[in-house]
């Protein structure tokens, strides 16, 4: 986006962010991925681990960062891939 997008409720511009998503370490910036879900098993560092959050399977290659704009006056959010 080389453009700030307008709300399309209050036509105000909207104000520039990510959705952080968190993880063991710390946030990353979250992603789009194509496709449908695979999960990626249930092992953690190769131990096998019981009902534990499920992860997916996920292939980089394919993924896009996701930027997300916020109306300062509705709160709409707005995600735009890169
Ligand atoms: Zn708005």
């Amino acid at each position: 986006m080389s453009t700030t997008p307008h709300c399309p409720d209050c036509e105000k511009e909207m104000e520039k962010g990510f959705i952080p998503d968190n993880m063991f370490l710390g946030a990353l910036q979250t992603v789009w991925h194509p496709g449908d879900p695979e999960s990626a098993g249930d092992t953690f560092f190769g131990m096998k681990v019981k009902n534990r959050t499920k992860t997916v399977h996920v292939d980089q290659s394919g993924t896009r960062k996701i930027t997300t704009y916020r109306c300062p006056a509705c709160g709409l959010l707005r995600s735009y891939t890169e």
